[in-house]
């Protein structure tokens, strides 16, 4: 999932111009469960805006229930045609969700103006309804076949491929002392697995061309590409 955390309202008014007139979106997915931009926090969001004397000529969340503002037909049928009449009158449209749902709604409105309601800060896992955090950092180029699974791109504060730095002190980690080091929970886990043979695998630099944006994926019968400045790489699912 995309997490993402509301902009401060200051931050948000300080775009729009004096009269403008605002649709607000919503996420039904991510956003919603990051109680950025689910249904409650859309509406709040108008109303907000209202109260501060911004032009807020509708809102919406696009449905059906759960559905990802990033999908790209559901959103632009939602937008131009549910609420095609409200939409139209619309200067801008405010986005509560990631900058995959900015850019979604951009298409969905035929290029219309959008402001970003809310910053985007790591893709996680929902550990509970109340906690999602870090563990991957999208490389494109996964290593945990050699760390027990747990990513020492994410989860060592200097992403060392071949770790530990040697600062952990208790378990923690040299850069803050208040977080566990990586390479400590990767060598508990090894060990626990009975894998600690593979602490001694040198893991080779990582390509990091695959890590460069924009990155696209084209799923064509039973084949799919990644495509990165990497090049592209083909999967085939009857191999
Ligand atoms: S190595 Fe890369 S792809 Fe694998 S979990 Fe870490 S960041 Fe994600
Ligand atoms: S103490 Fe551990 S997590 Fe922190 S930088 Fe060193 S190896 Fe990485």
């Amino acid at each position: 999932m995309h997490a993402t955390i509301q902009k401060p309202i200051d931050e948000i008014i300080g775009y729009l111009d004096p009269g403008e007139k605002v649709f607000v979106v919503g996420c039904d997915n991510c956003a919603a469960k990051c109680h950025s931009g689910g249904i409650p926090d859309t509406q709040e969001m108008a109303s907000r805006l209202e109260k501060r004397g911004v032009n807020v000529v509708g809102w919406c969340v696009p449905q059906p229930k759960g559905i990802s503002l990033c999908k790209l037909a559901n959103t632009k049928k939602v937008l131009q045609e549910e609420y095609g009449e409200v939409t139209k009158q619309a200067d801008s449209f405010l986005i509560l969700a990631c900058g995959q749902g900015i850019h979604t709604v951009m298409d969905a409105t035929d290029g219309g103006m959008v402001h970003a309601g809310c910053d985007t800060i790591f893709g996680g896992e929902t550990v509970t309804d109340d906690f999602i955090t870090e563990y991957c950092s999208l490389c494109g180029d996964c290593i945990v076949e050699y760390t027990a699974g747990l990513c020492p791109v994410t989860l060592c504060a200097k992403s060392l491929l071949n770790g530990p730095c040697g600062g952990a002190k208790n378990g923690k980690c040299e850069v803050d002392r208040n977080r566990d080091c990586g390479w400590q929970l990767i060598y508990d886990r090894l060990k626990e697995l009975g894998q600690l043979d593979k602490m001694d695998k040198y893991i080779m630099p990582k390509n990091n061309s695959r890590w460069s944006r924009p990155r696209s994926l084209t799923m064509a019968g039973t084949e799919v590409t990644f495509r990165s400045l990497a090049g592209d790489v083909t999967i085939s699912r009857q191999d």
